[in-house]
């Protein structure tokens, strides 16, 4: 199957979820509902096991990932408060979810190998990746390589068959069967195994209840399984996005000339299959999520099981009395990116943009910069357009997971996204917009992710403001016309290359200031809920 291009709403600006980590909360939902959807959503048990070489041995349960299994599997929306009690409303309803660690040599940090009961009999064995942002991958299924995103309508087809040429149903006959039953799908996979084969159908729109009756019904089909899409952005497989570079982007900006989010609304409504204004009236949306969640951090807010009490409303009283640097655009920033990640850290709600542990960043400086220079919402929806797109390509050529490449792509992502959507607010031009991100991304590289106490607190409060401060300096360097050098494409590159080789205690697995004495001190005091 093709790899599709990103998508801005699937894979960078959300999704809207509770939890202090999309990879751990988001991911894991998102991971539980499709296995919940292969059991009919009609679960009885779940073991979960986790490789104790990567991040999840040590973070599962301090980061969210088991609450937002279990919310998953319970059908939980991740925007409901209810997702906080997951684990005792499933076991009140006598569905057991285990969570084990052990070694069995699982390549991708976020791993996830799952063995899953109904309550009708039925069993399915899954493998999945969180692969950050919220985003995952269903890699295998009952023993079969799968590829399974969440974004297509899917049919996991298991033919039993005896591969003879004398059999009385060969493979290759009973796939030519399930084609003429089933609509023309936009992919198709075969995978066999020596007594079964799968067939994996992906479909942009749901087949007709008609279908799956004359599957169930043709004699060597032993199982259908229907998948729904989980992600906000369907797919199909003709979509043609404009660009799928930096450089493709400038140059068709040098012919067409237009200002970045325009581009954005374009690029997303083609992969969207819908109209620009859809895509500006989403953003809106999510401009307006983050926006209530600005104003519930600066009321303040309340959480048991966090590091950090509330802080965001200290701006405003400092300024007040003269005691802060005077620098209304960036205290203005400092005050909403707090706000933001408070809420985050009281499992309000926020937009994981490109993450939740990075949720901070990216909007909070949109909106402080758009609050400081008096502009329209409008004008920070093209600002936040203008960022996605720049996320687009980090999606493209390196990764949202610090698992995987440290907190240079969470909040060093964010830091350049944020650079080029001001350099779009400012009036910048698509070049300069460009320029601003890859100026950020290059004073970033390097940067650990090492959360205190196994909480996405500290250092990550700091790291996203820093991450604002650094948009707002290489948006002005890229405005003031400073010559980038690395063109963004290769510095994204760079980026990703030195976050891969980053020893793995720095890519979110219990090093740096993680492993400090106040650290575990912290982290002894909170599991014991003091
Ligand atoms: S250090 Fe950065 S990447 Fe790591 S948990 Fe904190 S915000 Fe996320």
């Amino acid at each position: 199957m093709k790899k599709l291009p990103p998508s801005i709403f699937n894979d960078v600006i959300g999704p809207v979820m509770r939890g202090s980590s999309s990879s751990h909360v988001a991911g894991a939902s998102r991971i539980a509902t499709l296995v919940r959807q292969s059991l009919g959503n009609d679960v009885a048990r779940v073991l979960v096991e986790f490789d104790v070489n990567g991040s999840l041995a040590e973070t599962h349960k301090g980061h969210g990932t088991d609450m937002g299994f279990v919310s998953g599997i319970m059908g939980i929306d991740m925007t409901d408060p209810a997702m906080l009690d997951a684990e005792r409303l499933a076991r009140g309803a006598g569905i057991d979810v285990e969570f084990r660690v052990l070694d069995y040599g699982a390549e991708h940090p976020n791993h996830f190998r799952i063995e899953a009961a109904g309550k009708n009999g039925n069993s399915r064995r899954w493998e999945a990746l969180s692969v950050g942002g919220g985003m995952i991958e269903m890699i295998k299924f009952d023993g079969f390589d799968v590829r399974i995103e969440g974004d297509f309508y899917e049919f996991l087809i298991t033919l039993i068959t005896s591969n003879t040429p004398d059999a009385p149903n060969t493979a290759d006959e009973l796939i030519d069967a399930v084609k003429k039953i089933c609509p023309q799908p936009d992919f198709i996979n075969v995978e066999h195994l020596p007594d079964k084969t799968l067939m994996a159908l992906k479909f942009a729109s749901k087949p007709d209840s008609s279908v799956l009756k004359a599957l169930l019904a043709l004699s060597g089909v032993s199982d259908v399984v229907c998948l729904e899409p989980i992600l906000p952005t369907h797919s199909s497989a003709s979509c043609a996005v404009p660009f799928r570079t930096p450089e493709q982007l400038e140059a068709l900006a040098k012919t067409e000339p237009r200002p970045m989010w325009e581009f954005a609304a374009q690029y997303e409504a083609a992969r969207g299959n819908t109209t620009q204004d859809d895509v500006f009236e989403k953003m809106r949306a999510i401009l307006d999520i983050t926006e209530r969640a600005i104003a519930e951090g600066l009321r303040g807010t309340e959480y048991r099981d966090r590091i950090l009490g509330p802080q965001a409303f200290k701006i405003d009283e400092s300024a007040k009395q003269g005691k802060l640097v005077p620098c209304e655009t960036l205290n203005t920033t400092i005050k909403f990116i707090t706000a933001l990640m408070e809420v985050k850290s009281a499992m309000g709600v926020i937009v994981a943009a490109p993450t939740a542990g990075a949720c901070g960043c990216l909007p909070g400086t949109i909106l402080g910069v758009g609050k400081t220079l008096g502009l329209s919402q409008d004008e920070c929806v093209k600002g936040i357009l203008a960022a996605g797109i720049v996320g687009v390509f980090i999606a493209e050529l390196a990764t949202f997971a610090a698992e995987v490449a440290g907190c240079q792509v969470e909040c060093g992502a964010g830091s350049g996204m944020a650079a080029a959507g001001i350099t779009q607010m400012m009036g910048g031009s698509v070049e300069q917009c460009l320029d601003a991100a890859s100026i950020a991304l290059q004073n970033i590289t390097g940067l650990a992710c090492d959360p205190v106490a196994n909480r996405v607190e500290v250092p990550c409060l700091g790291k996203n403001i820093m991450g604002g401060a650094n948009a707002l300096a290489s948006a002005n360097m890229a405005l003031a016309g400073y010559d980038k050098v690395i063109p963004l494409e290769q510095t994204i590159i760079a980026m990703y290359d030195i976050g891969v080789s980053l020893p793995k205690e720095l890519r979110c697995t219990f090093g740096g200031l993680g492993k400090t004495k106040a650290s575990l001190e912290i982290r002894e005091r909170l599991e014991k809920g003091l």
